[in-house]
């Protein structure tokens, strides 16, 4: 991407409203725009990292199991009203009525209508287990919209229902999910640590929220510092293993950590001193079992093999990719802007052209603009005709974990300047070997 032919509309002042860094620094490298109270835009930087969180969840989901589906934003009241949580959501529901004054509702999530596919279809236990997720915008009318897509009224989530046989098997299939949070956590560039959870509204008994910790997060949380060592399991675990998947959540588990709502004094009064950390987190993803709560109510049974019919026993299981990048951004940036981690960068590479109309420098700098991508690099080359300072600092701002620095001089003796943005190391390297440098 050339960025004259761009929409990066960066802001030079700092916006007011902002209270917290990420959605200042979200606002002014042009990643989003406020539309209403809590419903924002994602302009073209903000889409490419929104896209990138969402492939990493995507493909984390898959390898665990589940598959995707695309439920409607907009659901009807009456599917709620059999789960009797029409009444029980309050206000943080946005109620509709369309022209034949039927009652609509736009989703806060989806249990009722995963639960209504469910039963429409899956007779027999044999058709167990089954995962079903999608990738939604959602609705919920909060109270304090605040803190930019952190916590918006329309945000994006992944939201998975698994639907399982027994207990049993849905424990497995609670650990499968468990397992894939790990995973996409730190591939996002974050830690993550489950901590024992209220279940909420939903109901149920057994809960893990996943919490990064951050000064501006809004809930307390307590654990043990022995989760920052914990390591996090590769690519290729086993996810039909359930005795291996059970170890790994033993393992993820047995440390202290609960967020307020949950905290136990007498527990944490074991945990030794130098060891406790009590700390601020955000809320990044939620995994619940839930049993027949929503089986029970809207008829979702199969037939076991004993050939009775019994209700299913289902989880739900969320992640908020658009609130995710805003947490990404609290834990990595720096005075000059955000500190993109590699796997969500909007672009790998930025390349500064420092004298667009100088042929030489325009020749190096197509150039190398061509080869990293061809080399399958997602590269923005700044071939604007702006002062050195204000590209420096717009390349700072947005991010990109490398840039590379093209002016007429160093075009004339073959080499370039190159910047990691998270280090601020600078060398000077020969344009010849940059390709597979930077591969
Ligand atoms: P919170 O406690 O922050 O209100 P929640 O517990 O209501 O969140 P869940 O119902 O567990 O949220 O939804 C799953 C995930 O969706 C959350 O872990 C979070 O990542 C995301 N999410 C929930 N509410 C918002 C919001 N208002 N804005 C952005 N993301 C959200
Ligand atoms: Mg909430
Ligand atoms: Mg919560
Ligand atoms: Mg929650």
């Amino acid at each position: 991407m050339r960025l004259s032919q761009y929409f990066l509309p960066i802001l030079k002042e700092t916006p007011k409203e902002a209270e917290i860094v990420s959605h200042r620094l979200m606002l002014r490298a042009g990643m989003i725009r406020q539309q209403a109270a809590g419903i924002y835009s994602w302009l073209p930087l903000g889409k490419r990292v929104l896209d990138k969180v969402c492939r990493i969840v995507r493909e984390e989901q898959d390898r665990s199991g589940a598959l995707e589906i695309m439920m409607p934003t907009i659901q009807s009241a009456d599917l709620w009203r059999e789960s009797g949580r029409y009444d029980d959501y309050g206000k943080e529901m946005l109620r509709i009525e369309d022209r034949h004054e039927r009652e609509l509702l736009y989703g806060p999530t989806n249990e009722e209508m995963v639960t209504d596919i469910f039963r429409s279809y899956v007779r027999s236990y044999k058709d167990l287990p089954l995962n079903l997720y999608h990738i939604q915008w959602k609705f919920r009318d909060e109270v304090r919209p605040r803190f930019g897509v952190m916590r918006s009224r329309e945000f994006l989530m992944k939201d998975a229902y698994s639907f399982d046989l027994d207990q049993e098997a849905a424990r497995n299939a609670y650990n499968r999910m468990f397992v894939a949070y790990l995973r996409t956590f730190t591939r996002c560039g974050l830690q993550a640590i489950p901590m024992r959870a209220d279940t909420g509204p939903i109901g149920g008994d057994l809960s893990h929220e996943f919490i990064i910790l951050a000064s501006t997060g809004e809930s307390a949380v307590f654990c043990h510092r022995d989760y920052l060592d914990l390591k996090v399991p590769s690519e290729d675990v086993d996810f039909r293993d359930p005795q291996k998947l059970a170890e790994i959540v033993t393992t993820w588990t047995t440390p202290y950590a609960a967020t307020e709502e949950m905290h136990d004094e007498a527990a944490w009064g074991t945990v030794p001193e130098g060891e406790k950390l009590a700390a601020r987190g955000i809320e990044v993803g939620h995994i619940f079992y839930f049993g027949t709560k929503y089986s029970a109510p809207m008829g979702a049974v199969v037939t076991g093999p004993d050939g009775k019919d019994v209700p299913v026993h289902m989880g739900s299981y969320g992640i908020g990719p658009s609130r995710l990048i805003a947490a990404i951004i609290e834990a990595s940036h720096d005075e000059a802007g955000i500190i993109w981690p590699k796997s969500v960068a909007p672009f790998d590479v930025g390349i500064v052209n420092m004298k667009p109309g100088d042929a030489e420098c325009d020749a190096a700098c197509d150039q190398l603009y061509r080869e990293l991508g061809a080399a399958g690099l997602d590269v923005l080359l700044d071939d604007e005709d702006s002062r050195a300072g204000a590209k420096f600092a717009t390349m700072d701002l947005i991010g990109l974990p490398v840039q590379v620095i093209i002016g007429p001089r160093g075009a004339k003796a073959g080499e370039a300047e190159v910047k990691i943005r998270a280090t601020g190391e600078r060398e000077t390297v020969p344009l010849s070997g940059l390709v597979g440098r930077l591969t």
